[in-house]
């Protein structure tokens, strides 16, 4: 076994590093100080980004915890509630940072893994009565990272949409893998920027780019979001070399996502036909979550894992997480299936 010891990385798709052509790109990059709103790459990725979903702007910023919670800032005053899944990475994932960066209120609900619907919602907005918070913002994962990489079609999120406009709600968008869903969905970009009043797209996911992400809107948003972005030390200056790594990324790797999710499905058969594996969720994109048997913890699964070079991660005490990316290649899972076999 040790002979043909390989590391395979199934962590996350954030694990990946930039290719040779990504890094001629950000080698080449044209920079300047985005503070002065003078570095043309990090220009040229907000204003690429935004007319891909048909949105009027672009804000390119260092992570998508930090435009997650600069859209929750924009869209809500102190005292106000926001609407999510309680599976959302804006409650769950980005330390409590609703409360800290907002001071608004957060009402959670339990959707389809991770999806919501109007009947859902629509109870737990709250009347004009100076008991309740008031509602103001509805936020949807596109995919959903707990729901197992389930995905909305633009179909199932066209009646949300409509509710938050009778209701007079915003409606944002944690896209963090949002060409995950596109690439499966095959649904227009567009239609998203037609829907949602904010949408937070990660470069640093599956599409392989080392860091950033962007928040689209209309422009009064995003004059607003670069506000906000100042005050939370977001303001970057030769922002560039990460943008051009970001252009690269929306011109190579979106189609290829397929392969993931491809390569994420033949990994869920193979798990859930293992003895020692409960369930599979369904595999929808490129996570694949399982729970382990009732004898297993899931901690000492991952730990036997490492020791043959293979790195997940726990999701729960039976619950383990699998994520396919850019980084791995079928001989990478040839190994994986190999090692998993062997465990009794
Ligand atoms: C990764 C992720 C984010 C943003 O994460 P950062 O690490 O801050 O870039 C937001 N939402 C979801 C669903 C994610 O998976």
């Amino acid at each position: 076994m040790d002979e043909k010891r390989m590391t395979v990385d199934l962590r996350s798709d954030t694990v990946t590093r930039p290719t040779p052509g990504m890094l001629d790109a950000m080698m080449s990059a044209e920079v300047g100080d985005d503070v002065f709103g003078e570095d043309e790459t990090v220009n040229k990725l907000e204003n690429k980004t935004a007319e891909i979903f048909g949105m009027e702007a672009g804000l390119f910023c260092p992570s998508g915890t930090m435009t997650n919670q600069i859209a929750i800032k924009c869209f809500t005053n102190p005292l106000e509630e926001v609407i999510c899944d309680e599976t959302a990475h804006v409650y769950r994932y980005e330390g409590g940072g609703i409360a800290f960066n907002s001071s608004a209120s957060v009402r959670l609900l339990y959707g389809d893994r991770g999806r919501l619907n109007p009947d859902l919602i629509e109870p737990h907005i709250n009347p004009d009565n100076i008991h309740y918070p008031k509602s103001s913002l509805i936020v949807l994962e596109n995919t959903v990272n707990r729901g197992g990489g389930s995905y909305y079609t633009t179909d199932q999120i066209a009646p949300i949409y409509h509710l938050c406009r009778l209701k007079g709600l915003s409606l944002h968008l944690d896209g963090a893998r949002i060409f995950n869903a596109l690439v499966e969905t095959k649904n227009d970009p567009k239609e998203y920027g037609d829907m949602f009043d904010g949408i937070s797209v990660c470069l640093s996911k599956g599409l392989g780019a080392p860091v950033g992400s962007v928040l689209l809107g209309s422009k009064e948003l995003i004059h607003k979001a670069k506000r906000v972005r100042k005050v939370m030390g977001g303001g970057w200056r030769q922002a560039g070399f990460m943008a051009a790594a970001g252009i690269y990324a929306l011109d190579n790797n979106i189609e290829r996502l397929a392969e993931d999710h491809k390569r994420a499905k033949v990994l869920g058969e193979t798990v859930g036909g293992l003895s020692y594996v409960k369930s599979v969720m369904p595999v929808d994109t490129n996570i694949v979550i399982f729970e382990l048997d009732g004898h297993y913890k899931s901690e000492d699964f991952v730990e036997h894992l490492n020791h043959s070079g293979i790195k997940c991660n726990t999701f729960g005490k039976q619950m383990i997480r699998f994520v396919t990316h850019l980084d791995l290649n079928d001989s990478m899972l040839e190994y994986t299936f190999e090692i998993l076999k062997k465990i009794h």
